[in-house]
């Protein structure tokens, strides 16, 4: 789970990088190399035991020339302020290159969340709501679950800031459950829209998408419904998950010769994505130690973990028969690694592409609350398809025009959109 590099300075070379292609101004580049606002915050929470326990919390607005700040709040116990501003950064990008009016926002806990009760979970998030309010809202910075966080928290955090500003605020938050504000597809939308641009990128490539296999990292929320879809949309096989084993604290890959069946692994796997090794067993599940999943022979690569995976040492690891890399993780290659999928002609679909399905789905769930109308489930992941298909061949396009890297073509759609809107606005 070690991280390799710090991702704000990564995220800030990936940046630079385009900035260098583009020419780009060193005023704008100077405002969009930092986030504009930064919140570091102290939340005090009464355990069940009695005791007082102080966590700390973050939240990151980094630009919102195109609209609110939107991102999620992720609870973990490494993250830091540089997880978050790369966080926040990202989801600017992410939110341009989607093309949604929202800007980039990102918010965590330093906590373990497998740690707490229910209830503690419950005035954790409560807290941080209590310290944020006046400096989030529908129309300034609309926060959503990410690593840690579930539809839940979101529905309890709704409320705190519904009790604080005296009225039903749906829209201050996304990712709520279904009957508390909630959209019909956003429990599957970032795993689906993974496989709307691998559908894309393999009609780019020829590839027939019935004969190829994956391997995927992790097994949250992304993981699973990127698993879903790969066999189901895509008719190919699934070689393995992999998950953080708290208990024995290292991450095993799972894996199974006729392919993993999501479903069943779904029965046996925890709210953060931890797997019953055990019954995996039972079932015939071969297990295995470490980086696993990165080694298997498998043509399309899926990263849905954390941030600096896919790095140096072990890019080195993955299979020659690997065309494609759909990163469904926030940051998951770092720059390094992306030297060798380049020289290895690798195809990217770049994480603020791959994974905007989410808050693409978001953003829906916030146009559903203003109408208060709400769409079926096949209206949502219609609409989702679309806003997918055309993001992935507006960056395909770039790519070829200007003969760079998936990641260069998306940085350079998305850098575009947001400098536009800041010269509209008057900022540059
Ligand atoms: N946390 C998700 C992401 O990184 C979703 C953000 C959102 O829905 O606002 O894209």
């Amino acid at each position: 789970m070690a991280v390799s590099t710090n991702a704000f300075e990564m995220a800030q070379r990936q940046f630079d990088h385009v900035a260098d292609l583009l020419k780009l101004d060193p005023q704008v580049r100077e405002i969009l190399r930092w986030p504009a606002r930064e919140f570091h915050f102290r939340i005090p929470v009464v355990m069940d035991d009695g005791t007082t326990r102080v966590f700390t919390g973050f939240r990151v607005q980094h630009n919102d020339a195109r609209g609110p700040n939107k991102g999620g709040i992720r609870f973990h116990p490494s993250e830091t302020i540089d997880t978050v501003r790369a966080l926040a950064t990202w989801m600017t990008w992410k939110c341009a290159v989607a093309d949604i009016p929202l800007g980039g926002g990102k918010g965590g806990i330093i906590v373990d969340p497998a740690t707490l009760s229910v209830a503690e979970k419950e005035r954790l998030v409560r807290g941080w709501v209590d310290v944020m309010w006046r400096n989030i809202g529908p129309r300034q910075d609309v926060p959503a679950p990410d690593v840690g966080t579930t539809p839940q928290m979101m529905g309890w955090m709704m409320d705190e800031y519904s009790k604080l500003v005296g009225q039903y605020t749906p829209g201050v938050i996304t990712g709520k459950p279904l009957g508390g504000g909630g959209s019909l597809g956003r429990t599957e939308a970032t795993g689906y829209g993974v496989i709307y641009t691998v559908r894309e990128a393999m009609k780019h490539l020829k590839m027939d998408s019935t004969k190829c296999v994956a391997a995927i990292q992790g097994f949250g929320n992304v993981a699973q419904y990127a698993a879903i879809g790969f066999i189901e949309m895509l008719g190919g096989k699934v070689a393995c998950v992999s998950y953080y084993d708290r208990e024995d604290r290292v991450s095993y890959t799972v894996s199974h010769k006729d392919g993993i069946d999501p479903h069943f692994l779904m029965t046996i796997t925890d709210q953060y994505g931890s797997i019953d090794k055990k019954k995996a067993i039972e079932a015939g599940y071969q297990i295995e130690e470490g980086d696993a999943w990165i080694t298997k022979e498998a043509d399309v690569l899926i990263p849905s973990a954390l941030e600096g995976q896919i790095n140096a040492e072990t890019v080195q690891k993955i299979s020659p028969r690997v065309r494609i890399v759909a990163e469904g993780a926030n940051g998951p290659t770092t720059p390094e690694a992306d030297e060798v999928f380049k020289s290895k002609n690798i195809f990217v679909i770049p994480d603020f592409l791959a994974n905007a399905g989410g808050v693409t789905c978001s953003y829906f769930e916030g146009v559903q609350n203003d109408m208060n109308y709400y769409w079926t489930k096949e209206e949502v992941l219609s609409r989702l398809d679309t806003k997918m298909t055309q993001a992935f061949h507006g960056v395909l396009e770039m790519s070829l025009a200007q003969k760079v890297y998936m990641r260069d073509a998306a940085y350079m759609v998305a850098i575009a959109r947001v400098v536009k809107a800041m010269e509209l606005r008057g900022w540059i």
